[in-house]
């Protein structure tokens, strides 16, 4: 048998195979270990990294690949890798709990563009918000250490669909 595998998903699996080392590394410094369980569960993230998984979405992935893991420990690893600053939670319209992997290297967690038509959120990775940031600090004397932005509006494939329905 024969694999062929093209260069973009060879690209991105040493993208996540780098990723997971370095979240390795993050948990090792912090005294975890990555068990079996906990590193099916940091595969599932990698390899989904633009979806904003739920926890019982995430759980529903890990349990693919080992079948005998628990919702519970899905949920505590969750909440070791938010404590550790490697996911974030964010919350969108539907009021769930999602999860979201900072990228590496990022001072500030990413933004997100939320379509109210299809639901699609998009990541914008620019941080722009540096300009508001020492505003607050220095009118409200509010140290700021992060932010969370979330733009409510129409995705331009929404917005396409709707310019074509007109005509
Ligand atoms: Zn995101
Ligand atoms: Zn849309």
């Amino acid at each position: 048998m024969i694999i062929i595998i093209n260069k973009d998903v060879q690209a991105t699996m040493e993208q996540q195979s780098l990723a997971l080392q370095r979240i390795k590394d993050q948990l090792y410094e912090a005294n975890y270990k990555l068990t079996p369980q906990r590193e099916a569960t940091v595969q599932v993230l990698l390899e989904n990294e633009k979806d904003h998984l739920s926890a019982e979405e995430i759980y529903m992935l890990v349990k693919l690949k080992t079948p005998d893991i628990g919702l519970a420990t899905v949920y505590r690893t969750l909440e070791m890798l938010t404590e550790l600053s490697i996911l974030d939670k964010v919350n969108f319209n539907d009021g769930l709990a999602r999860y979201d992997m900072r990228k590496e290297g990022a001072k500030h967690f990413h933004h997100h563009l939320l379509c109210l038509e299809c639901g699609n959120i998009d990541e914008i990775e620019e941080d722009l918000l540096g300009e508001v940031e020492k505003i607050v600090e220095n009118r409200y004397f509010f140290k700021v250490t992060d932010h969370r932005l979330t733009f409510h509006g129409i995705c331009q494939a929404c917005q396409t669909k709707t310019s074509d329905s007109n005509k």
